[in-house]
């Protein structure tokens, strides 16, 4: 029987530790908001941005919040992130994402201050963990990390493989387990003979965005599976990359999903908030 890792109790841990962060810095002195811009009216986006103002109110910082029509020009969206940019007591800017076609999600990311990007999305930013400099981490890749130090999974030297290259979760994820002195593959949809390769590894995570693709016969007896994928089935119930009930037999320790990953990108995304609110920049 694998351990279940519990990413709302840890998430729920780190805000409640970030509470108190952010009473002392208030006392110091130091506040500041998180501003939060949604272009159109994608469900999924609003349920996304209610959460994070809501975790905004839970550790007692200012959020902004910007929701613009659908039709809203590049030029006009850029125009508001340079007003944020320039304006002090905005400590954070977050664009929510994806944003409508005509609008190229690259440039307004770049538009955004390296200073703010609590997303950790800019270029700057994955420049600078691509170096191991500090900076801004995207927040799923981060919030794992978290999950693993406090579920007490050793990292060091272990063959940790991540499925998915993608510029948000799956490169930072495979530069953070470095960080973390894992030995680190990053597998992907032209990977050959993936079942094979995912077997060499002593911490598995699974990002390839296709419902339930991971079975047993890529998972090592005794291994870690972090499961960041985010689905519905067929009875329209939330389900992962990984099947759950097919892969925890094997494993020694597993995210489920809902309640693994989900949580913890939130939580990491206040984190950020906080960082940059102490330091004025990019901690
Ligand atoms: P993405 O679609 O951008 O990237 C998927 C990656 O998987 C690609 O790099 C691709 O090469 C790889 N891939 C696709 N099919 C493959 C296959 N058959 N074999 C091997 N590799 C394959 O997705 P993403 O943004 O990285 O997100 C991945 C998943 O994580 C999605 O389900 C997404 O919804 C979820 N997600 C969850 C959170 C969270 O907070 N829980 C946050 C971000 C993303």
């Amino acid at each position: 029987m694998a351990v279940i890792i519990d990413g709302k109790k840890i998430s729920q841990q780190i805000k409640d530790e970030l509470k108190e962060k952010v009473q002392k810095l208030r006392a110091e002195g130091k506040h500041g908001a998180l501003a939060v811009i949604q272009v159109g009216t994608d469900p999924a986006s609003g349920v996304y941005v209610r959460n994070k103002k809501n975790a905004c109110a839970y550790i007692g910082i200012d959020s902004l919040a910007y929701e613009l029509p659908e039709e809203t020009g590049e030029e006009e969206l850029l125009g508001l992130i340079e007003e944020l940019n320039q304006k002090e007591e905005v400590k954070g800017i977050l664009v929510q994402l994806p944003l409508p076609e005509h609008i190229c999600e690259d440039r307004v990311i770049q538009a955004i201050s390296p200073e703010k990007d609590v997303d950790g999305f800019h270029p700057w930013n994955t420049g600078k963990l691509t170096i191991g400099e500090p900076g801004f981490v995207s927040c799923t890749p981060a919030g794992i990390i978290q999950l693993l130090k406090r579920s007490g999974v050793e990292t060091e030297g272990k063959n940790c493989v991540v499925i998915g290259r993608s510029n948000i979760v799956g490169k930072p994820m495979a530069l953070l387990m470095l960080r973390e002195n894992a030995t680190v593959t990053i597998a992907h949809s032209r990977t050959r003979n993936l079942p094979e390769i995912c077997r060499q590894a002593d911490i598995l995570i699974v990002a390839v965005g296709k419902p339930q693709l991971i079975g047993a016969e890529y998972v090592k007896k005794g291994a870690v599976v972090i499961d960041v994928g985010i689905h519905r089935d067929e009875n329209n119930r939330l389900c992962g990359d990984v099947k759950f009930d097919e892969v925890e037999p094997l494993a020694s320790a597993i995210t489920p999903v809902p309640g693994g990953v989900g949580p913890m990108t939130i939580a990491m995304l206040m984190n950020n908030c906080v960082q940059s609110i102490e330091t004025g920049q990019e901690g």
